[in-house]
């Protein structure tokens, strides 16, 4: 073969295989991927959705060259996943003795409703900096990522960095923004996200959460699924829509 040919095939393929943004129209993602039923779009760890994956590695990289030790602490999160988070809630809040409507309304102010959570698609991940000592308790609180949190250094260099990866804040600290509250460590991959966000916006998957199962679901009235898919669901980056 040619050598110009061979070059012209290998940038070619080269270009197949980093270029997320030819990626998302040669592939048929299946809505049970994207409700967390299906792992076949992930990497060989069940960790991240293949694309996603490639650009992470190269994002730790660069991270690590500025001294921040990049840990994903959730990533891929399954159906199941997420059902035995949503009925845990809902048994608790309803031996508590809040009524159906409040006991979803609260769940549903830090926990997706399962088979929507952007944690079934792969291209999301929470994040802390391993090169830092563990505050006591819990990791996610907004309080380490700002002023002198422990992983502020670490907020401070994605905000300046994540972009040029591909990676977005979804749930931006923006004051007219409803639905989810403020994650300074919740990451997208937008190049494949903003794919698989169109597709949970459309009827067939609508249709297809329909027919899914878990405790509390009759409680989901139609008012409740319409407000949260445009409060909880759309109302986030706009970059990732
Ligand atoms: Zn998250």
């Amino acid at each position: 073969m040619k050598r110009s040919k061979f070059l012209q095939l290998t940038s070619f393929a080269s270009a197949f295989i980093v270029n997320p943004l030819i990626w998302p129209q040669s592939t048929k993602v299946k809505i049970e991927q994207l409700m967390g039923l299906n792992q076949s779009h992930l990497n060989a760890q069940n960790t991240l959705e293949n694309q996603t994956y490639i650009a992470y590695l190269s994002l730790k990289d660069a991270a690590k060259k500025a001294g921040i030790d990049l840990k994903i602490v959730s990533a891929y999160r399954s159906f199941q996943d997420q059902k035995r988070i949503f009925e845990t809630k809902f048994k608790r809040n309803k031996s508590k003795g809040l009524s159906d409507a409040e006991n979803i309304k609260n769940i549903i102010n830090y926990s997706t409703i399962p088979g929507t959570s952007r944690h079934h698609w792969g291209t999301d991940f929470d994040i802390i900096d391993a090169n830092v000592k563990k505050p006591k308790g819990d990791l996610l609180l907004e309080k380490h990522y700002h002023g002198n949190g422990v992983y502020c250094k670490l907020f401070e260099w994605m905000q300046e960095n994540a972009s040029k990866y591909g990676f977005k804040l979804v749930y931006t600290n923006n004051f007219h923004r409803k639905g989810f509250k403020y994650e300074p460590w919740h990451y997208s991959y937008q190049p494949v996200a903003k794919t698989f966000f169109s597709i949970q916006q459309s009827n067939e998957f609508r249709s297809k959460w329909n027919q899914l199962q878990f405790v509390g679901k009759s409680n989901i009235t139609s008012k409740i699924l319409n407000n949260y898919f445009n409060e909880h669901l759309r109302d986030i980056n706009p970059s990732l829509k």
